[in-house]
């Protein structure tokens, strides 16, 4: 299997794991970075995660452009992919979702933060992209590329950010790589409200999630990869 082979079947495969996760609902994306052009990338055409198949795959420029002219309808948002990819070369997948525990985050002061040590992969401190800073009125959709480098510019060198009102984005090194850090967000939105219930939190320090994050392998990615693809009923490609 080539290399396009491999990364549009993972794309599959990540579509119906992070639907199955409750990370996406009929709405939500992943893409990836092609392989051999990395001036373009590989998104579903507008479908629900659920539904996507290997034929729904299109290959867009970093503008968003589609490449085949005859491609089946864009989703609104993929500028939030190619100015991603545009901005940080270092990633080669991007999830976005509006998955519910992250919402809360992003309308309230309270920051998003790790303490659990899975979700250290999540970042020292969640940011909060807001639409209206820049653009106003809007319909909080990223529907060109200056949002999409608007939203790139504060997510900086950062796995993941919050969009106010919205949902959240999260990059990673692969495909695996962006779904684990998009699951865990996920649980780590939903355990803080809980903790923020019971009192003060103790969060992990600077110290030890970079320790956390320097040792994640692709061992602990496939261990959690095998057990989400087979729940999703798909099948683990060897990577
Ligand atoms: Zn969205």
């Amino acid at each position: 299997m080539g290399k396009l082979d491999f990364v549009i079947e993972e794309l599959v495969t990540a579509n119906r794991v992070l639907a199955n996760e409750g990370i996406v609902d009929s709405f939500g994306h992943v893409s990836a970075r092609h392989p051999d052009k990395p001036e373009h990338y590989l998104l579903s055409r507008a479908r629900a995660p659920e539904r996507i198949e290997r034929s729904d795959i299109v290959e867009y420029t970093l503008a968003g452009e589609a490449i085949d002219t005859n491609a089946p309808a864009p989703y609104v948002e993929r500028f939030i992919h190619g100015a991603i990819y545009e901005a940080r070369p270092d990633v080669h997948a991007v999830v976005h979702n509006h998955s519910p525990s992250v919402i809360p985050f992003g309308v309230t002061p309270k920051k998003l933060r790790p303490f659990l040590h899975m979700c250290a992969h999540i970042g020292h401190e969640v940011p909060t992209w807001d639409s209206r800073d820049k653009f106003g009125d809007t319909t909080l959709l990223v529907s060109d590329m200056d949002m999409g480098r608007d939203l790139a510019r504060l997510l900086g060198s950062r796995p993941t950010t919050l969009m106010r009102g919205h949902g959240a984005t999260v990059v990673g090194r692969s495909v695996r790589h962006a779904v684990f850090v998009a699951i865990y967000l996920e649980v780590g939105a939903k355990l803080q409200m809980q903790a923020m219930a019971l009192g003060e939190i103790k969060f992990l320090s600077a110290g030890e999630i970079e320790q956390i994050v320097g040792r994640l392998n692709d061992y602990t990615l496939d261990r959690a990869w095998e057990n989400w693809a087979r729940r999703a009923g798909r099948d683990m490609q060897k990577s």
